[in-house]
Parts: structure tokens; sequence; C-alpha cells
């Protein structure tokens, strides 16, 4: 078992993950920027070193200031959280070269689920659905032939793609050309890697992922889906779990597939594949070879600690539970609570003059914020997760609205309100909404 894990990352999931170190009995090492010496994260951990100036590209992604920190502690385990270095290859690898055990999956599967084509074409081995695409975009014929075949509108992609960069929706056919060049511009500049592949694009789907979680003895389990549904400029806001259109056929049918295609590559540790769903149909994205944000809504449900298992697969340990194991009870919902500016969206960092946080049963608050403390302008303006936890989605609605409403935070702009809001909608009350809730909210 691990003796010191470095949390290579800040925020609420420097908190969630140095709490489950601590009940592991594992002591923490916080990373930490010039602009995050106050930062609970910091406070919190067992001992702390700063790796940069503010800005995240010389302090949270500076590799050699990273691996110098862990060598200098005697860290034998770096947990990358989210974002960040979280899903880079190179990253992963030079841990290993350093002889110190990565939190996530082998350096190659980062790789291999990086780059989406791959993904899919792994995906279509295994006979998971994907969303029809066209990989080979230089011969005009052939990207004729595919919009004829799925028909306009299509969705143009980068291969390396995430944070929903690098993606041109085409509904006119003369479009194309001018979506293909700028999103593979955008792709090189944020990625650098502008191979860009076609999509076709599904106008109502819902946005459902699946949760794995596999040890290095080739044991794998699922724990359900999450609907993510709710989202802002693809950036997702609400998640919640179970979905209520999934029937435990449907479930279980997808749930066998991923198993047999993460079972395939020998993929350890904890992912998620994301699906688009509409009419019944699942169709494969990518795959997220991390923990996720919305992490928290399938731990509620299937009362199973997924940063912990997390570690323990990677200390080498065999799973302890076995797919029957695995059951969901009940119903969570998480709000992303970001810094931001209600209408505008406009990142609102600040010193937070008042704060009090909800509480009472079924509320989780994953925040590492605190009256006094000022949000700072260099990173995510995310600052915390709220989510509930009740018996039934409706029971769970009205405990997210309480909640909502008993969160305080004064001095910044937060978009509380706004998730006051949507969940009071009746697309939201109904679970009749999908992915573009929020182009018509307001
Ligand atoms: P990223 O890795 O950048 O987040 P994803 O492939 O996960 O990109 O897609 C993000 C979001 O973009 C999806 O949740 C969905 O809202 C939208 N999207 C992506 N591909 C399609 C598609 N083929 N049809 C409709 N919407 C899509």
């Amino acid at each position: 078992m691990f003796k010191k894990i470095l949390i290579a990352n800040r925020g609420e999931i420097a908190l969630r993950v140095l709490r489950a170190c601590r009940e592991l009995d594992i002591k923490t090492v916080a990373i930490h920027s010039e602009a995050d010496e106050s930062a609970m994260h910091v406070r919190m951990a067992d001992e702390s070193i700063c790796v940069g100036p503010a800005s995240a590209q010389s302090s949270y992604l500076n590799i050699p200031a990273i691996i110098t920190a862990a060598t200098l502690t005697n860290a034998d385990g770096i947990h990358p959280g989210y974002g960040f270095l979280s899903e880079n290859q190179r990253f992963a690898e030079i841990i290993e070269e350093h002889n110190i055990k990565f939190i996530g999956p082998h350096s190659n599967h980062i790789k291999i689920m990086g780059n989406k084509i791959d993904a899919k074409k792994i995906m279509d081995d295994n006979k998971v659905p994907t969303v029809p695409g066209l990989n080979n975009i230089a011969n005009k014929k052939e990207i004729n032939d595919f919009i004829n075949k799925v028909k306009l509108p299509i969705i143009v992609k980068a291969a390396s793609g995430g944070g929903g960069k690098g993606m041109r929706v085409v509904t006119n056919h003369e479009d194309i050309e001018n979506a293909i060049i700028s999103a593979k511009t955008e792709a090189k500049k944020s990625f650098n890697d502008d191979k860009v592949y076609l999509e076709k694009f599904l106008t109502t789907p819902k946005h459902i992922e699946i949760q794995v979680l596999a040890d290095s003895f080739g044991n794998v389990v699922t724990l359900g889906e999450r609907d993510c549904s709710i989202q802002r400029k693809h950036q997702k806001l609400i998640e919640e779990s179970p979905s209520d259109l999934l029937s435990s056929n449907k479930r279980e049918e997808i749930s066998e597939l991923c198993k047999k295609a993460v079972l395939s590559i020998g993929y350890e540790g904890v992912g998620t594949l994301e699906f688009l769903y509409e009419n019944n149909n699942f169709y494969f994205m990518e795959m997220n070879t991390r923990l996720q944000v919305e992490h928290p809504v399938t731990e509620m449900v299937t009362g199973i600690d997924l940063v912990k298992q997390q570690i323990l697969t990677a200390a080498g340990e065999k799973l302890n539970l076995t797919q029957k194991d695995i059951m969901m009870k009940g119903h969570a919902i998480e709000c992303r609570i970001n810094a931001e500016h209600p209408e505008s969206f406009v990142p609102s960092p600040g010193k937070i003059t008042q704060y009090h946080e909800p509480g009472g049963l079924g509320v989780r608050v994953d925040a590492a914020i605190y009256q006094g403390y000022s949000v700072p302008p260099h990173y995510d303006s995310m600052i915390g997760k709220l989510i509930t936890y009740a018996d039934n989605r409706k029971e769970c609605i009205s405990r997210m609205k309480r909640a909502l409403e008993e969160y305080i935070i004064m001095g910044i702009n937060t978009n509380i309100q706004m998730h006051q809001k949507i969940i009071m909608t009746e697309e939201f009350k109904t679970g009749k909404y999908d992915i573009n809730f929020m182009s018509t909210f307001n």
C-alpha cells in the first residue's frame, strides 16, 4: 500500500483525494502555485510544496517541478485528479520512469483512449454502438457519401479533443470546408494535433455515461450510469444518477458491452465511457481515463468510495467487489457551483466575505472554499459541488432545492440561483430534457 501520495491538483478534487488517503492511512503532499498558498488543500495536507507561479502552465502543469516535489517528499504515488495532467500520457510515463505509481491507467491506455478515433475503433471491435462517423476526411467524395448516408447535420470533431474544443456543427453543405478548417486550427492550437473527424450530429440526445472500475487481475465492474445532459457550451452543469429513461435490461446490456471493451484492452482503475442516447439507442463518443467531476452521484447511489477503490487498485490490490455487490439505490443529483456572473457567465473571482454550507440528511458538499478565502482568477471557475441524495428523484430534487436555498456564498457571483431555476423547470422535474436544454433556458 502507498505510504505517501502527492496530489497533483487543487481545489475540491485535491481535498476529495486527500480525504480518501486519510481514511486509508496514507500521508499526503499537496502541491500549489504561488496564488494558492492559502488554499484549503494546502492547509489540510500533511505536507505542501510550491511548484511555481500562479499560471497553471508554470505550476499545476509544470511536470519537472511536480516530479521534483514528489522525489523530494518521497511520495510513492501521484494522484492527478481531473483536468490538468490527468490525461497526459507523457506525465504518466515520466512518473513510472521515476518508480512512482501513477494513480490512473497505464500510460498506453491514456494514449489509446485519448485519440477518439482509436477509442471508437476499439468500441466497434467490441460491438459497443458508436456514433456513425467518417475518419478519413481527405477525400471529398467520401465526405459526400457520408453525408448522403447519415444526412445533415454533422459535427466536425478533434481526434484529441477535450473540454468541448475543436467541434463544429455543420447544417449546410457549403459550410463543410470552412468548418473543417476552423476545427483543425482550434484543435492544433488546443491539443497540438489537427486531426479531425466527422460524426452524425444527433439533434436531441441525452448525454449518458457508464462508470467502470477495473483491477490489474482482469476484474471489471460497472457502476451504473450518470445523465449529464444539462450542459452549457459542452460543459456539464448538473449530473444525476440513475437515469429514469433506462430500464434495468438496457442498463445491463450496455454495461456488459462496456465491460467487455474495457477488458479487451486490459484497462486498470476508474474510467468512464461517454455516450449519446437517443430513441433508446446508445452511441459511444469517448472514454475518459480518469476520475470525473461527477463521480459523487455514483458514490451516493452505490455506496462505493470510487477514490478509495481507485487508490487500492493502483496499489495492486484485487477488487473486493463483484458485479452482484453493486446495487443502485435511491437517486443523487449534483450541481456544479461556479464563481461566475449569473447572466454573462463571465468568471467572478474575488474574496468570499460570507460562507455558509448547507447540511442535513442526504446533503454532501465537495468544495474547497471558506469565509475569507479569495478565489484566484487563474483557474477554472468551478469552486465546489453540491450533491443531494434521497430515496427517489422527486425527493432528491426537493432536497436540492432546499440545500441550494441554504447555500450562502457572498462577495463573489455564483450560479446558485441559476441552479435553483433549472431544477424547478418542468423539463427537469419530469426528466424530459436533453443536451439542448441550456440553449433555450433563461
Ligand atoms: P469533449 O471531450 O470535448 O468534452 P465530447 O466528445 O465528450 O467532447 O462531446 C462533448 C459534448 O458535445 C457532448 O456531451 C454533446 O453535448 C456534444 N456532442 C459531441 N458529439 C456529438 C454528436 N455527434 N451529436 C450531438 N452532440 C454531440
